[in-house]
């Protein structure tokens, strides 16, 4: 008797199905797309166990007609491909009519959904490709669809899934793209009964981020917008003060989608790196518009990967936009809420069946949480009437005015500066608004030496200075020819050299910033370093060099300085377009508020 035989359909679908649903997560993610494509503006998704036992999802959109409810549940059925040609633009976004099938093959299923036409509407019950029940049922106009016993009837995925905790954490991070992406939908997410994330569906990123984040973190972003024929670019990135250290809070959108993309990583990491130290990451909350004829587009049910045409045009525009949205703002690190900061509230977790060890981590979120939405409590001793304003914003009050903060660096503001001392020999200290500000003299002069020869070596302004009688410098051949290559870099830069004869050159002058310190030595270095270089086009890299260089030359931390002195270093630091962070990307200006200060002296809690 042969033994090769047909499989039957209930068999074949849940193959299928194996492609499609990965996991609770990925059941999440087609419902809810489902639900999007059905028009609604008002969508609920209630998960237990980490969707492992539950997973509901109710949308007031189109409803399912009577007549196409069994259909939608067989495989390759759509509403969304009607021929040939749609499926080649409807491809790209994810549609291949298997995932109701595909669900439903692997799960046990109850669809409730009426049209605003039909006076009645419908439940449909079906187990494991099974039809249990169809019938008439009273129920308002949308979809429900609910999701029991996720691979009840396939043991061997069941026993692979992970923890309820971390099921319903891939859940989490789905409802969060989709609320950033569709902030016109009005979600509502409850974990084990308890609403957990809900979005106003007003339309706002803002009030998007808020909810996830929280205020802290919402405070301290600051919108980036860019258009040109082709790309329109807009969002949020956090100010670098709260730096994470991994990619995972650069989330962003390619016409409307989430996707990954190391480009963009790479952009986002690019217009950061004067401003953050090694290894961290920013905040980047982006959408990006791009014509679907610049894309290339590769879809897997549960990923999506996109290529960029014209991807260095499309990178430069990343990195442009970031640039200008941080250099014009003030970045001052507020080290008065680094703790909020530093850990923002997640309303993520899980919080049913948690591991005896992370019963504490949970209820410390959860009480971080209920102190956050609580109203702040002011035990005045003087009886004083303000409010501190770091306690000031209400829920309501996201809109503008937390990008308009007086700028510490305007030339108004500066006059206002009152310069208290020195402390540490080390830390200039300056009150001003209400702020206390605490600058580093080491990382400020580093930084205005660095700037100053940066900006001369760009705007070609020769700035030498003489040295007499000139260094002679013996150069290897191998150093003999990167002289040669960058003799118009040198130049430029401010060294004047000359062959003197044999392998012998004369340094006759050299950057002022450098001059003074050991000319001879740095400049042999420096040609060591280009030599042994891969990249030998690369100006930034010996502007780099430049730059560590002049380091050497700038006022030590213990070093004595006069209140003159420091009152010229803040103004020439104020000066600079990024007197932020110093070439190393360590903070230079930080500030800590008065009400902190209060709060520490328990005027105020
Ligand atoms: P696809 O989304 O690729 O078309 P699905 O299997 O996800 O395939 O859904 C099949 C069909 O069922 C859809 O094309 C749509 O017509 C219908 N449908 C599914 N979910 C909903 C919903 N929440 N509201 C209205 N119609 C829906
Ligand atoms: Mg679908």
């Amino acid at each position: 008797m042969g033994i090769v035989r047909l499989l039957d359909a209930q068999t074949i679908d849940k193959i299928a199905a194996g492609e499609v649903v990965e996991r609770p997560s990925s059941v999440v993610k087609e419902l809810l797309e489902n639900s999007i494509d059905s028009g609604a503006n008002v969508i609920t998704v209630e998960i237990k166990n980490g969707g492992i036992d539950y997973i509901r999802v109710t949308d007031n959109g189109s409803g399912i007609d009577r007549s196409d409810v069994k259909t939608a549940f067989l495989r390759h059925a759509t509403s969304k491909i009607k021929s040939a040609e749609d499926l080649v633009s409807v491809l790209s976004l994810g549609f291949r009519g298997e995932a109701l099938s595909s669900i439903s093959a692997v799960s046990k299923v109850e669809l409730l959904t009426k049209t605003k036409t039909d006076v009645c509407g419908l439940r449909y019950v079906i187990e494991g490709s099974r039809e249990m029940a169809f019938e008439d049922a009273g129920v308002p106009d949308g979809t429900t669809i609910i999701v029991k016993n996720l691979f009840f009837n396939v043991p061997v995925r069941r026993k692979f899934l992970k923890t309820a905790m971390t099921e319903g954490s891939y859940i989490s991070e789905i409802m969060e793209h989709i609320m950033l992406s569709h902030p016109e939908i009005s979600f509502k997410y409850i974990i084990n009964g308890n609403v957990k994330l809900q979005t106003k569906g007003d339309g706002d990123v803002k009030a998007v981020i808020y909810e996830l984040y929280g205020r802290d973190v919402m405070s301290l972003m600051i919108p980036v917008e860019y258009k040109d024929d082709n790309i329109h670019i807009h969002g949020y990135v956090g100010k670098p003060e709260m730096a994470r250290s991994n990619h995972n809070y650069e989330i962003y959108f390619v016409n409307n989608r989430v996707i990954k993309s190391t480009l963009i990583n790479r952009a986002i990491d690019e217009a950061y790196k004067a401003y953050l130290m090694l290894h961290k990451y920013p905040y980047a909350i982006l959408y990006f518009d791009i014509p679907s004829d610049m894309i290339d587009v590769n879809v897997h049910p549960t990923k999506m990967e996109v290529r960029f045409l014209e991807a260095d045009r499309f990178y430069n525009a990343i990195v442009e936009c970031i640039k200008s949205a941080l250099s014009h703002k003030e970045l001052i690190w507020d080290v008065s809420n680094e703790k909020s900061i530093d850990k923002p509230i997640r309303t993520v977790s899980e919080d049913i069946n948690p591991e005896p060890f992370e019963v504490k981590h949970l209820e410390d979120v959860k009480k971080e949480y209920e102190i956050k939405k609580a109203e702040p409590i002011i035990i005045s001793n003087d009886h004083e009437t303000s409010i501190p304003d770091i306690l000031e914003f209400e829920e309501t009050e996201i809109e503008e005015s937390k990008f308009e903060q007086i700028n510490f660096l305007s030339e108004e503001a500066r006059k206002r500066h009152v310069l208290i001392g020195q402390l540490f020999d080390t830390y200039w200290l300056v009150e001003f608004d209400g702020n206390f500000y605490i600058i580093d003299q080491h990382a400020a002069h580093e930084k205005i030496r660095y700037e100053r020869l940066v900006s001369k070596y760009r705007n070609d302004v020769n700035d030498s200075q003489m040295i007499s009688p000139p260094i002679i410098i013996t150069l290897s051949l191998q150093e003999e020819n990167v002289l040669k290559s960058y003799t118009d870099e040198f130049k430029k830069a401010g060294f004047e050299i000359e062959h003197f004869g044999g392998n012998e050159y004369a340094l006759y002058g050299v950057p002022s910033e450098l001059y003074g310190l050991k000319e001879g030595d740095y400049f042999n270095e420096l040609l060591d370093v280009l030599s042994t270089e891969k990249t030998h086009n690369d100006i930034d890299s010996i502007l780099a060099h430049l730059a560590s260089t002049s380091c050497k030359g700038a006022i030590k931390a213990g070093n004595k300085i006069s209140l003159a002195e420091a009152d010229a270093l803040i103004d020439e630091l104020l000066s600079l377009e990024n007197p932020y962070n110093c070439p190393h990307g360590r903070p230079v200006i930080i500030s800590l508020s008065k009400a902190e200060l209060e709060k520490k002296f328990k005027r105020i809690l």
